[in-house]
């Protein structure tokens, strides 16, 4: 048998989980080392501003090994000898491979700014799930004034959220560009802009963050802004993990279009932890949901001796940001629609992938 280690159960990695059947007929032992759940992100910004209930994103990773006959070791990565092959985890167990994947997501890429241990960080989503405690504790109080750092699509859809919750005072969101969401249509950014504004949302662009304290964040120009929460949403970066195994940077794994490390062929990267070498990808979860059917295939083709299958990204996707009280905004290149329908359309998507992953639910078909 063949050794297969899966590190991480993000979107490709539980699309092959669920094929296991498969790759044991073909001569694969599969293991998979994750913690026990896995949080969804396409419904992190609702959970988090306590619009949806904490359980609606999560997915039991530990019960869906179990039911498609995966060893399952519960823990993280810690470190992997690629000479003798052989990973070991944060439980101190030591699990050799033939072949090894790595699917294990991304976290904030701070930008440079000194950032104390207590801001919430929207990745890994174990940040996120603070804020709504925290959230309710400032309230008790006098009602809380929260600062989201970062004005990407993640900033956005937090900061719309949580300006439609009545224990909040203030929401501020801070940009150090000129615009927020600069990566949005026009017609779009604008629709926005008058949404945050409707919403008493205190807007400010072009503060470049220095550093951002329990209580206050400082700008590099000396501006102070007080806050109770703050929460960094500067974009995402792969984990460091990563660069400590000597297999990737910041940017990621450096992988060719067959998804395997550029010099190692036994160690494929998916994801938002993998760096495709033949033209950067956004790190959007429709990349590693594409790229766990190709992963499948390449496995089966590898023991067959076959051509590896090559990753092609669409060239455009569908994102849909939830925004709180009911709308969404949906982009697809320069097209883009507001208003209910959206919602509609992104909690269909969201609820048919997460039925895929729970007990019971559906096998999806191949794409
Ligand atoms: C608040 C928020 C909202 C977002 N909304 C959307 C959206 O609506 N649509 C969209 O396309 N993208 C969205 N994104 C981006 C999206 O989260 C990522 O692109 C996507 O999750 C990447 O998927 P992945 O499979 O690479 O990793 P992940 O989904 O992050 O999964 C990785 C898994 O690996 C585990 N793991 C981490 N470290 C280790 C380790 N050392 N060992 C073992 N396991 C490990 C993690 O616990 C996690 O379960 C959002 C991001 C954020 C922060």
């Amino acid at each position: 048998m063949t050794a297969l280690l899966l590190v991480g159960a993000g979107h490709a990695h539980l699309h092959v989980v669920q094929r296991t059947d498969e790759l044991a007929a073909a001569g694969y032992r599969v293991h998979l080392l994750a913690p026990r759940h896995f949080d969804y992100s396409g419904v992190a910004s609702a959970i988090a501003a306590g619009a949806l209930s904490s359980g609606v994103g999560r997915i039991n990773v530990r019960e869906l090994a179990g039911v498609h006959g995966v060893e399952f070791h519960e823990g993280t990565l810690e470190s992997i000898d690629p000479e003798t092959r052989i990973a070991v985890t944060s439980e101190g167990a030591h699990l050799s491979y033939d072949v090894l994947s790595l699917n294990i997501g991304s976290v904030v890429d701070p930008c440079g700014m000194r950032v104390h241990p207590a801001v919430l960080r929207v990745k890994p989503l174990s940040g996120l799930t603070d804020l709504d405690v925290r959230l309710r504790e400032s309230a008790r109080h006098s009602g809380a004034t929260v600062t989201v750092v970062g004005g990407g699509a993640t900033g956005l859809e937090l900061a719309s959220h949580l300006a439609v919750r009545r224990d909040i005072v203030q929401v501020r969101l801070v940009e150090s560009g000129p615009v927020v969401g600069a990566d949005l249509p026009i017609g779009a950014r604008r629709r926005i802009g008058r949404l945050l504004a409707a919403r008493g949302v205190d807007v400010r662009t072009g503060c470049v963050v220095r550093e951002i304290n329990q209580r206050q964040l400082v700008c590099s120009d000396g501006t102070a802004m007080p806050h109770d929460v703050a929460v960094l949403a500067t974009g995402l970066a792969a984990p460091p993990l990563l660069a400590e195994l000597g297999l990737g940077n910041e940017n990621g794994v450096p992988v060719r279009a067959t998804l395997q490390h550029v010099d190692r062929d036994e160690i494929y990267a998916l994801g938002d932890c993998a760096r495709f070498l033949p033209g950067p990808l956004p790190r959007i979860g429709v990349h590693g949901v594409r790229q766990g059917p190709v992963l499948q295939r390449s496995l089966l083709a590898r023991l067959r001796g076959e051509p590896l299958p090559v990753y092609d990204p669409p060239r455009r996707a569908l994102s849909i940001l939830d925004l709180g009280d009911g709308v969404a905004l949906a982009v697809r290149g320069r097209w883009w629609w507001y208003g209910s329908g959206p919602l509609r359309l992104k909690r269909f998507i969201d609820r048919r992938w997460l039925r895929t992953y729970r007990e019971g639910g559906p096998t999806p078909r191949p794409e």
